[in-house]
């Protein structure tokens, strides 16, 4: 689960630190260019490239086909445009110590200050609450909270039973996407739990999320992507 607001990777200070690193990206061009001189147009040009251009988007829209959308409230992320501000290599794992609803309730709230951009139910559904263009505050670090998509799975890390099947299945298909969207290699380095944030006193997702079963199956959900379907060819099914 999250953090409290006052966690590294809430809101405060963050337009700050984008703007700097954008002056110095255009610094940096303008340096290459070797004169003092840049066009106006040119400028123009170079604002377009440089990060905080925003990628269009659509109310609703969401990055993992079958997932549903709702909302987190503003006040638990913070819009980005990612991966070109920031890389994206690692995604992390959590577990919501409650229900499904009562995650989507919490994240719904402003006054949590934190929120990830996915939860897994126990039944296998995924809701989406921000986008992965945007900078969830799930990990109580902001570095960390802007390499990363955050993924809560339903359930209590002191109850094994809570990690169904379904869960796994639907979490490794959704874990393959991410990876495969921005090149993240599918090992214990680039996917790992809360609990392995630098700085966390999180301890989610706890002892019995079995690693040792997810990313075997996380690498399984990413062959199967990859690979064309086992009746390769023209496919002549009526109404397939
Ligand atoms: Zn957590």
């Amino acid at each position: 689960m999250g953090e409290t607001t006052n966690d590294s990777g809430g809101p405060g200070g963050d337009s700050d630190r984008r703007i700097g690193r954008r002056a110095l990206l255009i610094g940096g061009a303008a340096a290459a260019v070797g004169t003092a001189v840049l066009a106006r147009d040119e400028l123009g040009r170079l604002w377009w490239r440089t990060p905080g251009v925003e990628k269009p988007r659509k109310e609703g829209e969401v990055d993992f086909r079958g997932a549903d959308w709702v909302a987190a409230s503003s006040a638990n992320w913070r819009r980005a445009d990612r991966p070109d501000d920031f890389g994206i290599d690692r995604v992390i794992i959590h577990v919501t110590q409650g229900s499904f609803r009562s995650a989507v309730k919490v994240f719904q709230d402003p006054g949590h200050g934190a929120a990830a951009h996915y939860i897994v139910g126990q039944d296998g559904r995924i809701t989406q609450m921000i986008r992965e263009l945007d900078v969830a505050f799930h990990a109580g670090n902001r570095d960390f909270n802007e390499r990363s998509v955050g993924i809560e799975h339903e359930g209590f890390v002191d109850r094994p039973e809570d990690f169904t099947d379904a869960m796994y299945e639907a979490s490794a298909r959704l874990t393959a996407r991410i990876c495969a969207r921005y090149d993240i290699p599918v090992d214990r380095e680039h996917i790992i739990g809360h609990v392995e944030v630098p700085g966390t006193d999180h301890t989610d997702p706890g002892p019995h999320w079995d690693w040792k079963r997810y990313i075997p199956l996380v690498r399984e959900a990413a062959e199967r992507a990859a690979s064309p379907t086992p009746t390769a060819g023209p496919t002549r099914t009526a109404g397939a």
